[in-house]
C-alpha cells in the first residue's frame, strides 16, 4: 500500500526519492478538534450578513484565509467581493463567536503522533491557514515541546493561503528541506491541494464529516480513516523512507 503510494507520488512529482526528514502538520482538524466551533462560527457570522452557508462548506472550504472564505460567500450571492468594511465585520464576529464555543481539544492520537514523529528525528513545523490567536496559545499546553511556534506559518505569513502552494513551500523554507524531504498531514481538501501542488508527499486523515472518497479526490498520496489508524501505521511507513 506505502510502496505503491510513494512511487505514485515520485512519478506526479518527478523527484527520485522520498527522504523524510520534517512532517509539516496542518493544525485545525489535525492538531484540535476545531473544526465544528468553526464551522459553526461560520455559518453563524455568514447569516448575519445575509449570506447562508452551511457547516459542510465550512468543511469544504477549511484552510482558506479568512478573507477567501468571506469571498467566497459574498461570490456565491452577490457575485461579488466583500468591501473590506464588510470583511472586518463578518470575520469579527466570527472570530468572537468561534471563542464562545468550549476550547478545542487535540484530535485524538495527534499528540502521541507528534510524540512518535519527534522520538524518530524527524523536525515538525505547524503550517495553518487560521488566524485565530486563542489557538495557538494552545500549541505549547496541548503539545509541549512538539512544535516550535516562532516557525509556525500562518495566515498572517501568507499573501494567498491555500489552496495556494505558497503556505506549504514557506513550510519547506522554514524547516529548511526540500519538498521530497518532508511529509504533509492534512485534513481538508484545499489543504491536501495546496500540500500537493508543492510537490510534497500528503497523508490525508479523515476527522471530519467529510467523505474519505473527497480526500482522495483532492490529490492525497494516502488517506487514513483516522488519526489513530494513520499513528498505528506511521513507524511502517516512515521507516522506509527516512
Ligand atoms: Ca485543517
Amino acid at each position: 500500500m506505502f510502496q505503491a503510494a510513494v512511487t505514485k507520488y515520485l512519478k506526479r512529482t518527478n523527484h527520485s526519492n522520498l527522504a523524510i526528514k520534517a512532517v509539516l502538520f496542518d493544525m485545525d482538524g489535525v492538531l484540535f478538534d476545531s473544526m465544528p466551533g468553526h464551522a459553526k462560527s461560520w455559518v453563524e457570522a455568514m447569516a448575519a450578513y445575509d449570506l447562508p452557508f452551511t457547516e459542510y462548506e465550512g468543511y469544504l472550504n477549511e484552510g482558506r484565509t479568512g478573507i477567501t472564505t468571506v469571498n467566497y460567500g459574498f461570490n456565491k450571492i452577490f457575485q461579488r467581493n466583500a468591501t473590506a468594511e464588510e470583511f472586518q465585520g463578518i470575520y469579527a464576529l466570527k472570530t468572537a463567536l468561534f471563542e464562545k464555543y468550549p476550547k478545542a481539544k487535540r484530535i485524538p492520537f495527534s499528540f502521541e503522533l507528534a510524540e512518535k514523529i519527534k522520538a524518530q528525528g524527524l523536525d515538525r513545523l505547524i503550517v495553518t491557514g487560521s488566524g485565530q490567536k486563542s489557538l495557538w496559545g494552545m500549541i505549547e499546553s496541548n503539545y509541549p515541546n512538539l512544535f516550535d511556534t516562532s516557525r509556525m506559518v500562518t495566515s498572517l505569513d501568507v499573501t494567498y493561503g491555500k489552496p495556494h502552494p505558497e503556505p506549504y513551500l514557506m513550510g519547506l523554507e522554514k524547516a529548511s528541506v526540500e519538498a521530497w524531504e518532508a511529509v504533509v498531514i492534512e485534513n481538508a481538501p484545499l489543504g491536501i491541494e495546496a500540500a500537493v501542488a508543492a510537490n510534497i508527499f500528503t497523508i490525508a486523515v479523515k476527522t471530519g464529516i467529510l467523505e474519505e472518497k473527497v480526500l482522495h479526490d483532492a490529490g492525497a498520496d494516502l488517506v487514513f480513516s483516522s488519526m489513530e489508524e494513520l499513528y498505528r501505521n506511521w513507524v511502517a511507513f516512515s521507516e522506509k523512507y527516512m
